[in-house]
């Protein structure tokens, strides 16, 4: 039986946002909005030689559209599940942004050493994570053999305009980057717009620049790791970068007592199970910071560690140790962002 079912209960999963007290405000415009089973939130500032740009959101919305009929597994349509569905090992025709995110996927593939892979899906509905039903059963070991027969990066190739897969059931899902690569696209628009004061965030990504109305910066609060009530670890200071977190604390079930991840470790066909409970990533790419939050999540406090100093990575690790949340800031971290307590 399974005792306790996955909880998605917020709008800023791991983040939530510090607003600032001060006289002399510009104004701020805040836009919310639904995209990719979550929320968005943009905030800019409008500064004194600015006017509000009328019709931002609906071009906001129109190209987060866009992305989703290209990327979205949701989507029976969309170009991603197209893919998907075909079950020939033939070249794809897919678009320069689906392969640009995907190209993205397979390189963070690379450098975690596998940990973070776009065609673990099938493994993902083995464990009941996926869209299809949780299972009554911890799947067995031949079950998880047979899946993985069509899992792993190495089964995927960007081709010179389209997508390949090695193996005809080879399936991929990118939201594990996705947010991330809306955010940035969002991102582009406002700086198409000449807006330079910015907060934008999918469903807990976020990305900022500039200052707020009141020209102090941006503070962005990570949440205590905590299965229930909500409280702040960190309030960080990031400059002009992107935020993402991976945690697995409220994302979950349990069953005979156990508890099992979301997150999959590629190279054993299982649920994580470590002490590693929060990774907080900091990039100038929101899509990166993305993926390698889960990626780092996947690997582990020793191998995240080893991963953030080697390719100078700007990462918050916080584990469970000793009946106390411990934390490792990297040297890069500790370079780029400002801790405000
Ligand atoms: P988190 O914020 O905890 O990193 P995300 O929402 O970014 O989680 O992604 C989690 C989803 O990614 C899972 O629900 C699952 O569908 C998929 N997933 C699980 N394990 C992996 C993995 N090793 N690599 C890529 N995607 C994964
Ligand atoms: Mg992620």
């Amino acid at each position: 039986m399974i005792k306790k079912s996955i909880q998605l209960l917020f709008v800023l999963t791991a983040i939530g946002l510090l607003s600032a007290c001060s006289d002399e405000k510009l104004p701020v415009v805040h836009l919310q909005g639904d995209t990719m089973g979550t929320t968005y939130n943009v905030k800019y500032v409008v500064n004194k030689n600015q006017q509000k740009v009328e019709g931002l959101q609906t071009t906001i919305d129109n190209r987060l559209q866009q992305v989703n009929k290209l990327m979205s597994t949701y989507d029976p349509e969309s170009e991603l599940s197209r893919f998907n569905q075909s079950r020939y090992t033939a070249p794809f025709n897919a678009s320069e942004e689906t392969r640009s995110v995907v190209a993205e996927a397979l390189r963070i593939n690379k450098l975690s050493e596998g940990a973070l892979d776009v065609t673990v899906g099938p493994l993902v509905n083995l464990w009941g994570f996926g869209p299809t039903k949780r299972p009554e059963k911890v799947p067995t070991d031949s079950q998880i053999a047979e899946v993985r027969d069509y899992v792993g990066s190495e089964k995927l190739r960007i081709t010179q305009s389209g997508l390949q897969k090695t193996h005809p059931q080879v399936y991929v899902d990118l939201s594990t980057i996705a947010k991330g690569y809306g955010v940035d696209k969002i991102a582009a628009i406002l700086e198409l717009q000449n807006i330079h004061d910015y907060l934008v965030e999918i469903g807990g990504e976020m990305r900022v620049k500039g200052q707020r109305g009141d020209g102090s910066g941006w503070l962005i609060a990570v949440e205590k790791p905590l299965s229930s009530g909500r409280a702040v670890q960190k309030v960080l200071s990031v400059g002009t970068n992107a935020v993402a977190t991976s945690g697995d604390y409220r994302n979950y079930y349990e069953q005979d007592g156990v508890r099992y991840s979301h997150l999959i470790d590629p190279r054993s066909g299982k649920p994580i199970d470590h002490n590693l409970v929060a990774v907080t990533v900091v990039a100038s790419s929101s899509m990166t910071a993305d993926g390698l939050a889960t990626a780092l999540n996947v690997m582990g406090w020793d191998a995240a560690k080893k991963l953030a100093e080697q390719e100078n990575l700007a990462v918050l690790l916080i584990r469970h140790h000793n009946d106390e949340f411990e934390e490792y800031i990297s040297t890069a971290f500790d370079e780029t962002v400002e801790i405000k307590n």
